[in-house]
């Protein structure tokens, strides 16, 4: 349903409260600069803001109606923006490049997943780690390959990498989802 928005490791989890603010709860996940800048719209959708707020920095949301369900994705603190307000995103469609803008410090980018809207303090905030790989594409191809599927190592979740990661949780018992979350992350790891 979402794809990964960028390359890079997950470097702060969604809960987690931060480092610097013990009281502030992680209203999304942190995927640090390894890997592509480019940062890619998770879903097909239309952009909803594309504009500075606040301690986000240079910040894009992007409304999607997935199987009937509204949702709204939040990228920030990126260094560039290029869509516009209202314009029509496919998913993997790129849309920026991290950076390190408003309340950060240091090439990352802040990801957020709200079921069915973003709303000012996040109420609706979902964790993505639900909805995205926990570790990049790429990763996750060179770990199936170890166990036996022939994919390229593109970085890009297409169709037969979503295919492998299915047909390895069939053969393994696990929820047949098409994403590496912790369960099937382990069990790749394990062979
Ligand atoms: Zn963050």
């Amino acid at each position: 349903m979402f794809i990964r928005p960028s390359e890079g490791k997950i470097t702060s989890r969604f809960g987690e409260t931060r480092k610097n603010n013990a009281i502030k709860v992680h209203k999304g996940v942190d995927i640090g600069s390894d890997g592509s800048p480019a940062i890619k719209a998770a879903a097909s959708g239309v952009v909803t803001r594309a504009k500075v707020i606040g301690g986000y920095g240079n910040t894009i949301t992007i409304a999607h109606t997935l199987n009937g369900k509204k949702y709204e994705t939040l990228y920030a603190h990126l260094k560039s923006i290029s869509v516009k307000v209202g314009q029509s995103v496919k998913q993997g469609e790129q849309i920026g490049i991290k950076g390190t803008t408003g309340n950060s410090t240091g090439i990352h980018l802040h990801f957020e997943i709200h079921k069915p809207s973003y709303e000012a303090g996040q109420p609706n905030a979902v964790n993505p780690l639900y909805y995205i790989s926990e570790i990049s594409v790429s990763e996750v191809q060179k770990l199936l390959n170890t166990v036996g599927y022939k994919l390229v190592i593109d970085g890009i979740e297409g169709p037969l990498t979503i295919a492998a990661i299915k047909d390895f949780q069939k053969n393994n018992s696990l929820i047949v989802d098409g994403i590496v979350g912790p369960k099937t992350l382990a069990a790749l790891k394990k062979k």
